[in-house]
């Protein structure tokens, strides 16, 4: 591979031409995206294993893998890597060979993307961070003797088919709300961290129950079988590779879904389909909808839920107040965004939080 400077120069020629063109990168991304059809293939995969110089080895992926026009977004920290992204599929082979002839990283599980329109990922961003997921447990190790026991899909399915067995949803609100197992329990918590303590304390007295638990692709439920097996419970149960993983076998394997609704899946897409149930209600107007937008007005960006005719009437926007903001100038809208930066929040849960606390002296 050449040295860093002349792959610096490989990258320029996309700034030039934002330059030149004065588009927003964004824009220029798409327009590459849509002139290039290129098919490509979309997965998930991590590990924890250690990582002794997770920014050194940040940069050498970027380096290699934007060569082969991978897309997506990676998590490198020193406790291991978490990566979302898709690969150009004529480079599939080069890509995995690259990425397991590293020490540690031989025979990585992948787990597919469901629906791919080659869309998934705009551009390639490789993060160095503290954790690989935010599970505020700080430094809890894993150590591989309390991982909870995987379970496939089809176990996973026989398993929920037993008496009494509870099944616990390790994943935020705002995901469980478009798609989940039937008869889970969904904490209503809008991020992970929270998520631990909350379901521990609600299975207090179910120390000897068969428990299932499930994420997305199954990272979180590593560290949380792992918490929950330390803090008791004997029958802790993962679904291994997730949701994304149990979608795809109930494709290949032509097994009977018992998750229903849209899996949350944070890239463009937001949402994949795996049954046609629909779970969730407008976030406006109470109607039956599981379309998952974010605010139109960049500067609140909110994720919510909203069915299409409040879409249409508010173009797309969380508020009558954005909808207003969002028809503004750019140089006007640019003003407010620095002016308030409190707007940017991520979920319609976290905005209810600000908007009730910023209202607390109205009951
Ligand atoms: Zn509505
Ligand atoms: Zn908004």
């Amino acid at each position: 591979m050449p040295a860093g400077k002349t792959m610096a120069k490989h990258r320029n020629p996309v700034r030039k031409e934002m330059l030149h063109n004065r588009l927003s990168r964004e824009q220029l991304l798409k327009q590459i995206a849509a002139e290039q059809p290129v098919p490509r293939r979309t997965l998930s995969f991590y590990r924890y294993l250690k990582i002794e110089e997770p920014q050194r080895l940040r940069d050498e992926l970027y380096r290699e893998w934007s060569a082969m026009g991978v897309r997506g977004r990676i998590y490198l920290a020193r406790e291991g890597i978490n990566a979302q992204l898709s690969v150009p599929v004529a480079e599939f082979e080069n890509f995995r060979q690259n990425l397991e002839s590293r020490p540690g990283f031989g025979a990585m599980r992948f787990n597919p993307g469901v629906e791919d329109d080659g869309n998934s990922f705009l551009k390639l961003t490789i993060k160095v961070k503290r954790y690989i997921v935010n599970d505020g447990l700080g430094d809890f190790e894993l150590d591989e003797t309390v991982a909870a026991p995987h379970l496939k899909p089809l176990e996973f399915n026989r398993a929920l088919e037993e008496p009494g067995t509870i099944v616990v949803d390790m994943r935020n609100q705002y995901e469980s709300e478009v798609g989940h197992f039937e008869n889970a329990i969904c904490p209503d918590v809008p991020t992970f961290r929270e998520e631990l303590p909350v379901v521990a304390d609600m299975l207090q007295d179910k120390k000897n129950e068969k428990i299932l638990i499930y994420c997305t692709g199954g990272i979180r439920c590593e560290k949380a079988g792992a918490y929950l097996r330390k803090r008791g419970y004997k029958n802790v149960y993962q679904l291994e590779g997730g949701v994304i993983n149990y979608a795809h076998a109930v494709k290949q394997e032509h097994l009977p879904s018992k998750f229903k609704g849209k899996n949350f899946v944070f890239d463009e897409r937001l949402g994949e389909r795996i049954t046609d149930d629909v779970l969730a209600h407008c976030h406006i107007c109470g109607a039956k909808s599981d379309r998952q937008i974010n605010c139109a007005n960049e500067g609140c960006h909110v994720l919510m839920v909203q069915c299409e005719a409040c879409g249409h009437r508010l173009g797309n926007c969380c508020s009558e107040e954005c909808q207003r903001i969002s028809l503004l100038p750019e140089a006007e809208r640019r003003a407010l965004r620095k002016a308030d930066e409190s707007l940017k929040n991520k979920t319609w849960f976290s905005k209810k939080i600000r908007d009730s606390s910023a209202t607390r002296s109205n009951p």
